[in-house]
């Protein structure tokens, strides 16, 4: 029995509740992640349907072109600032959002390390989680 997936920013501005399981969980080292995040990398929970999102709040959009190549839009909160959320222009369904931003970080579980090629010495992440030199589904 699965229950939905709460979270939002820091201040409660935007709020989200995901009625899906993740297809993907990764901690990703590459480049704008680590700038995104302030330290060595990100953690993402990745959802298959927009349809289970049910987002409220207005976030602050910013596209960018990721180290794939591909356009990214990252959603962060204009008043406090956090990340809360990303999109992809070459997978639209795709719903991806921040581990911090969860109600419950615990129910974070990585199954991977992505662009660890960018990754720095002073940023190990847990050698027992499979390390890719990119995004494994060529993402
Ligand atoms: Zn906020
Ligand atoms: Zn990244």
């Amino acid at each position: 029995m699965s229950h939905a997936f709460t979270g939002g920013c820091a201040c409660g501005a935007i709020r989200y509740e995901i009625s899906a399981e993740p297809v993907f969980m990764n901690d990703c080292q590459c480049r704008d992640c680590q700038q995104a995040s302030g330290t060595g990398h990100g953690s993402y929970l990745t959802f298959p349907s927009r349809k289970a999102v049910k987002l409220s709040g207005q976030a602050t959009h910013w596209d960018m072109v990721a180290d794939s190549g591909n356009v990214k839009t990252r959603g962060f909160c204009p008043s406090c600032g956090v990340p809360v959320y990303l999109t992809f222009a070459a997978m639209p369904e795709l719903f991806t959002i921040h581990a911090a931003s969860l109600d419950d970080p615990a129910r974070f579980a990585p199954q991977a390390v992505t662009y660890r090629m960018r990754g720095h010495d002073w940023d190990p992440v847990d050698p027992v989680v499979p390390a890719f030199d990119g995004m494994p589904t060529g993402a």
